[in-house]
């Protein structure tokens, strides 16, 4: 009943990912943590290679991966650095509510155009009056005829300096609450859309994000995906997805600060022998370990899940936190076991314990997810077991 081989063709994608991340990734990480840039080059060398649009079907341009494969590839991508692995990975989030809501011609369109070349998307709920309560949004879409016109501001948008295709939240009716949030898709071309600061960061330096601004932006019936009031269903189904994969990217992270760890505990000499032959070193990787079986086990299972058509909300905000609280224990161990050596600009366990940090905040804080998973168990269990 449980089998966890993977098949040939995720074998592949593993391999390829790691191969991409070794090869690509790895020599120029600690430069981009450096100087905070774009990481143009290494987005357009994996997008050849079929690793950007890994979530989206075929038929609208991607690579058409189920989700447990796609997981694994963010997994594999995120281990040498998770600010590349995500900015890589964008799209399952920002192309979201566009797959779950989108009609059959929105999805060629809007999907489509952005899939044809190095065309990227960004998910905008976050504002800055409106963060962990996104239901209180102030973005506007007023009616005119049978066209929105859009004016407000977002906050903390990742790749919101470089997206060709916004997808947005906005309210036409603040009085409806949540029920008055509606989603767009919006070609980053459109008159009136302004980008403002660019974020200087602690950690995922090379992750671009940024403030954008909308002014009169006008579209039309057809940017609105999904009925109006639909929106906020649609940001919150898609972040069921999103949670599951920044459970992978934890999961990347930390196995990442496991092996630099173990690398340390073997070479590094200390009372005349390695300081991997101390039990109290024995008993820290062992718990990183166990830490970082438990977070994979979760991203597969809920992979799995979403591939059956399984609703998983409460089982992906539980593995959201978890793997986030985990990877941020884990790389917090990796930096005490190589400890001096560890702490010092320029280690590679120094750069995973500051760019873990925002897993525990993106996508809903781990005190929101704690919430959602709480109000959900209450409600009754749609789990496995
Ligand atoms: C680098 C980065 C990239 C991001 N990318 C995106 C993006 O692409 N798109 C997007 O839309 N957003 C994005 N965000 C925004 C992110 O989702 C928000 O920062 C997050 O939801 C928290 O909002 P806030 O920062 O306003 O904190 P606040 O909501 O102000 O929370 C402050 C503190 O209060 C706690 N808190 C708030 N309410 C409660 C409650 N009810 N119970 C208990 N504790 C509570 C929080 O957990 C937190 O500890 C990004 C943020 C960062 C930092």
């Amino acid at each position: 009943m449980i089998d966890f081989s993977l098949s040939e063709e995720q074998q592949r994608m593993l391999e390829l990912s790691r191969e991409f991340s070794e090869k690509e990734i790895r020599p120029v990480a600690l430069e981009y943590d450096r100087d905070g840039t774009y990481p143009e080059e290494v987005l357009k060398k994996a997008h050849e290679l079929g690793l950007v649009y890994t979530n989206i079907p075929k038929e609208y341009g991607g690579s058409g991966m189920d989700f447990v494969t796609h997981y694994v590839v963010t997994e594999a991508l995120n281990y040498d650095c998770c600010a590349i692995g995500q900015m890589i990975g964008i799209s399952l989030l920002a192309s979201g509510p566009i797959l779950l809501g989108g009609t059959e011609d929105q999805k060629k369109k809007f999907l489509g155009r952005m899939t044809e070349s190095y065309r990227s998307a960004c998910f905008c709920l976050t504002e800055p009056g409106a963060g962990s309560d996104a239901g209180a949004i102030q973005t506007t879409a007023t009616k005119k005829g049978d066209r929105y016109v859009i004016n407000g501001s977002k906050c903390y948008i990742t790749n919101g300096k470089y997206a060709d295709l916004l997808c947005l939240f906005a309210t036409i009716d603040r009085s409806k609450g949540t029920r008055g949030i509606c989603c767009f898709a919006i070609p980053r071309h459109t008159p009136g859309i302004k980008v403002g600061r660019v974020e200087e960061k602690m950690g995922h330096r090379a992750l671009n994000v940024a403030e954008l601004f909308f002014e009169e932006v006008e579209v039309g019936k057809d940017n609105l995906i999904g009925e109006e009031g639909q929106g906020f269903r649609l940001a919150m189904m898609a972040l069921d997805r999103g949670r599951v994969n920044v459970t992978a990217v934890c999961t990347g992270i930390a196995q990442k600060a496991l092996d630099e760890a173990l690398r340390w505990a073997r070479e590094r000499e200390q009372f005349g022998e390695p300081i991997g032959n101390f039990q109290g070193v024995h008993f820290m990787l062992a718990d990183m370990n166990g830490l970082i079986m438990a977070s994979r086990a979760m991203y597969l299972q809920l992979g799995w899940m979403l591939d059956q058509g399984i609703g998983c909300t409460t089982e992906a905000a539980t593995a959201k936190f978890f793997a986030s609280d985990a990877a941020m224990k884990v790389t917090t161990d990796a930096v005490q076991i190589l400890a001096g050596s560890g702490y010092m600009k320029g280690s590679v366990v120094e750069k995973l314990m500051r760019d873990v940090k925002l897993t525990q905040i993106f996508e809903g804080t781990n005190q929101i997810n704690r919430i959602v998973a709480g109000r959900g168990l209450l409600r009754g269990r749609n789990i496995l077991f």
